[in-house]
């Protein structure tokens, strides 16, 4: 049998070569309807399903609901020695207003050569694609490997992940032994470089209803007015942090300041755009704090009632280590004890009113990859992508979440981080866009990263 010589040379003629079907590929991708409600990610996953059987790559199917699926794929069958997980989600949000966007969200229509266009170019068909040509190329060059890359197409991230990655993970992944995961997602941080996102905050919104006794308007003694209750509450909620047991950023200021530079010529470079960039200040700022955001209220009928209840929603952004039971139970304590207004609990009986309810709106995890620096896998992941990309990534945990936290905080390979082409801005906006060069760098990264992982 003849030994073919695999060089990283090779993989870039492959690429090179082939680059037209790989465009070909993702822009089939974004033409392929996965609005996420309702979800429809088996229409992407049977194109992927195709594209890599056609190719000789195993993968494995599994619907769910109404047309929705989740899909697993292997470069080979021996999950015994080292393994590398790729993930991306099919799933895209909904385009809005369609008039809006400059081309149609579901054209992939391609410009100059340069961009494409569509919902899903950036968040993220673009990183599902290039993991899924990733393990195209490296099956096609029949590289001998020891070990095993398995790539996981999920559903459902943009609602949540619960019927994607976490489903992945507990029913297909789980006996495995992964050494690291990377998730595809858009990680360019504009007017900063990629990133590679180590950590995330976690986002808990909550949902406070005051109840009052509803009365006309004429008479308001007759009533209990909930919406003046409810201003109470906001004017007080800055003494919530005073509940809430203190806790240390797991990356101080000066910490994350020299993680961010390094992708800067020099640490004065980085300073002095800091010192002028109020963003800048603000998202790191944002990394280093428990926040909260009243962002919606909810209060009357009609201009002469006095409703019988006020609502507000809460958008609380939580440090890894922090847990939701502990801002629910902040909150409680403030209007109970600063306020002293009954708060419903699971086991309240018939209550009398006024009395406040505080339900989960919405919760995704905070996570954290504490062992991050000390991982030579993932700096050999860094200096392979900075290489390709001719720019320096930097290191950074992130203020938005994704799925990450269902690999960390589950002890199923906290080693996880996201990187991946696209612009982060872009997602879930119109016109979203991805440039063709930056695809084609990231399959260059997840192949060369995945063959110098295995080989
Ligand atoms: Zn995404």
């Amino acid at each position: 049998m003849r030994r073919k010589i695999i060089t990283k040379d090779l993989i870039l003629r492959e690429i090179e070569e082939n680059k037209e079907e790989y465009i070909r590929f993702l822009v089939e991708l974004i033409q392929t309807d996965s609005y996420n409600p309702p979800g429809n990610e088996k229409n992407v996953a049977v194109k992927i399903e195709k594209y890599l059987n056609d190719a000789g790559v195993e993968t494995k199917l599994f619907p769910f609901g109404d047309n929705r699926a989740n899909l697993v794929a292997s470069l080979n069958n021996n999950f015994n020695n080292k393994n590398l997980l790729y993930n991306g989600h099919m799933d895209v949000v909904p385009p809005g207003s369609l008039e809006d966007w400059k081309y149609p969200p579901l054209s992939g229509t391609i410009k100059r050569n340069k961009f494409i266009y569509g919902r899903g170019a950036t968040d993220m068909k673009s990183g599902t694609a290039a993991i899924v040509v990733a393990l195209k190329i490296l099956k096609k060059l029949n590289i001998k490997v020891n070990g095993n890359l398995i790539v996981n197409a999920v559903a459902d991230e943009e609602t949540g992940g619960e019927g994607g990655t976490k489903w992945s993970i507990e029913n297909v992944l789980k006996p495995y032994n992964i050494d690291l995961t990377i998730i595809a997602e858009p990680s360019r941080l504009n007017p900063l470089p990629r990133a590679i996102m180590v950590g995330e905050k976690g986002r808990l919104v909550l949902k406070i209803t005051v109840y009052g006794v509803s009365t006309h308007a004429s008479m308001p003694f007759m009533g209990i007015n909930p919406i003046y209750i409810m201003s109470k509450i906001i004017e007080k909620l800055d003494k919530l942090e005073d509940y809430i047991p203190k806790i240390k950023p797991p990356l101080s200021t000066d910490k994350l300041k020299k993680m961010v530079a390094a992708s800067f010529p020099s640490f004065e470079i980085f300073e002095r755009i800091y010192n002028e960039q109020p963003l800048l200040q603000n998202a790191l700022r944002a990394l280093t704090e428990f926040t909260k955001s009243l962002t919606i209220i909810n209060g009357g009928i009609k201009d002469n009632v006095v409703p019988d209840k006020c609502e507000a929603l809460i958008d609380f952004r939580l440090l890894p280590g922090q847990e939701a039971l502990v801002i629910i139970n902040a909150l409680k304590s403030l209007i109970e004890k600063d306020l002293k207004i009954t708060v419903k609990t699971d086991n309240s009986k018939e209550l009398k009113v006024p009395y406040v309810d505080i339900e989960i709106n919405q919760f995704s995890e905070p996570s954290y990859w504490k062992d991050w620096e000390s991982s030579k896998t993932l700096q050999k992941f860094k200096t392979i992508a900075d290489d390709i990309y001719g720019k320096k990534s930097f290191f950074i945990i992130y203020t938005a979440s994704a799925d990450a936290h269902y690999l960390r905080n589950s002890g199923f390979c906290p080693q996880t981080v996201l990187f991946g082409p696209g612009v982060g801005t872009t997602a879930h906006s119109v016109n979203e866009y991805v440039e063709i060069e930056d695809y084609l760098n990231a399959i260059k990264v997840y192949t060369f990263f995945a063959y110098d992982f295995l080989k």
